[in-house]
């Protein structure tokens, strides 16, 4: 054994199961000591009096990390919790345990590298050694056909060099064994909501999945979808649904912590596809898969821009901040039903479609006229799947800073509600206040008659707003007030 102990940094890659740091720790070192840190910076607010992080992504963290603790007593080790910068409290915890070495996921974006390099600095002076694993891809950076650094611009022209010369590696087995010290170590406790700051979230039953969080409830996940309600043959034509647990995978929760490896994902897929059925739709899981990968690598190659008004396209637009239709964006109150119903499930559960983020999105950059990083700072707070580089990457898509061949993503919101919700039936399932009217028409109340709104219970500007957008057939949307 090359070390007597290391410390593994548990970040997010809150897993056993293809932990590339946590195998190679226990390969080389006699003991190992998993340690998890919550950063307070996490739980903060940011402009607007937003929360960095919410309540549902709050506790689908904390239910994580408690499952991790739990998988690790199952094979013989603990996790130390501590609550404090990492970057401190790392170095700390190094000298005071004795680790030789610390080992660790390497991030993509800005604040968790400068996170990395401040602690690398700190240890390095105590005479510690660190040791990064790149483990959050489908695609190792190092296998890609390109240095990270010239990652195309273009999502086709990266997914089509990415399968034709690039591979897959295998996933790391979950260590039988991890040696934990025997001496008597504070190992922390598992902070309540409270003590980061926030309130248990009201669980509403109306969400797609009761999500959970960890490793285990990611597995099952998995299971329950490939494999029991057997999803996968029918995902490309199911994916782009509203409602219900099984139209798309709602593997983007464990997947932006890390509970699930993009590889083991990737492994049972092809297990499908032989045991199954190999289709477009089996492929289709996996180049969704392939925009997550192709998103973090731009992200590392463009560093702070993606956080930028003018993104990586550096196009200067005219945004405006305005507080009120933002506010009215936010609490899903802008008189276009099918805005509202996404933004009141988000409001709700910590979750919205990609059909429903695209659309809502699309409003508020593009109708609406608002700096699109405000929203994107809105989903990171709400978001129970918030992922950096998924997040910020897929807004500047959305508003057009990007580098998206196709230009800026106008969504005709009323046309994509007469494609994805025809009958009405997902605005009529979070906006109940709308739910008598009948068939489409639910999605513009304001073309019905006096008449039919008293017969539906409806009253314009008391229980529903007025549209605070007028569309067109042909145009963007004009904003009728404000
Ligand atoms: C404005 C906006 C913000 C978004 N913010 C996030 C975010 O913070 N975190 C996040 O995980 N996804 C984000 N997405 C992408 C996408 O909406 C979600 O990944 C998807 O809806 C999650 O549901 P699912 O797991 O059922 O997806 P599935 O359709 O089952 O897809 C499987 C997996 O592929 C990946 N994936 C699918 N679509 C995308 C995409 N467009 N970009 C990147 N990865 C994708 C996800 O990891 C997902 O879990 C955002 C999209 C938009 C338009």
């Amino acid at each position: 054994m090359k070390y007597k102990r290391v410390i593994v940094w548990f970040k997010n890659d809150l897993r056993l199961l293809d932990h590339a740091a946590l195998f190679s720790a226990c390969k080389e070192s006699s003991e190992i000591i998993p340690v998890y840190c919550f950063d307070p910076r996490q739980f903060g607010e940011v402009e607007l009096g937003i929360q960095k992080t919410g309540a549902f992504r709050a506790k689908f963290l904390i239910e994580a990390v408690d499952n991790l603790r739990s998988n690790l007593i199952g094979i013989g080790a603990n996790l130390v919790i501590r609550i404090g910068k990492p970057e401190e409290l790392i170095p700390e915890l190094s000298v005071e345990f004795q680790a030789e070495a610390v080992f660790f996921s390497e991030e993509a974006t800005y604040e968790e590298k400068a996170i990395e390099k401040n602690l690398e600095n700190a240890i390095w002076k105590k005479g510690i050694e660190t040791r990064t694993y790149w483990q959050s891809t489908l695609f190792h950076m190092e296998d890609l056909p390109f240095p990270v650094n010239q990652t195309p611009e273009v999502f086709t022209q990266f997914r089509k060099e990415c399968e034709k010369f690039s591979i897959v590696r295998k996933t790391f087995k979950i260590p039988e064994k991890v040696n934990f010290p025997k001496t008597d170590l504070d190992l922390g406790n598992i902070p309540e909501l409270s003590t980061l700051g926030l309130q248990e979230p009201v669980n509403s039953k109306k969400g797609v999945l009761p999500f959970s969080g960890g490793e285990s409830a990611g597995m099952q996940r998995l299971q329950t979808y490939f494999w029991e309600n057997d999803c996968l043959k029918t995902y490309k034509e199911t994916r782009n649904g509203l409602l219900g647990p099984d139209y798309s995978s709602k593997f983007s929760a464990w997947l932006a912590l890390g509970c699930l490896s993009p590889r083991y994902i990737y492994e049972e897929v092809q297990r499908y596809e032989k045991e199954r059925k190999k289709n477009d739709s089996t492929y289709w899981l996996v180049f969704e898969l392939i925009w997550r990968d192709y998103f973090r690598f731009i992200s590392k190659k463009h560093g702070r821009k993606i956080f930028q008004l003018q993104g990586i396209k550096e196009n200067v637009d005219n945004w405006r901040k305005d507080e009120k239709l933002f506010a009215e964006w936010t609490e899903g109150k802008t008189g276009i039903p099918f805005v509202d119903a996404n933004m009141r499930e988000l409001n709700a559960t910590g979750f919205m479609s990609n059909r429903g983020r695209q659309n809502v999105a699309s409003f508020l950059v593009n109708d609406l006229g608002i700096d699109w990083r405000w929203g994107a700072m809105y989903f990171e707070s709400q978001l129970i799947d918030y992922d950096v580089c998924s997040n910020w990457g897929n807004w500047m898509y959305v508003a057009g800073v990007g580098n998206d061949p196709r230009g800026n993503r106008y969504f005709n919101i009323l046309k994509q509600a007469s494609n994805y919700d025809k009958k009405g039936d997902f605005v009529r399932y979070w906006i109940p206040e709308l739910a008598k009217i009948p068939g489409f028409d639910i999605h513009q109340p304001n073309t019905l008659t006096k008449n039919e709104l008293k017969a539906y219970s409806v009253h314009l500007g008391a229980n529903y707003p007025h549209p605070i957008v007028a569309f067109s057939a042909k145009e963007k949307g004009v904003l009728v007030k404000n």
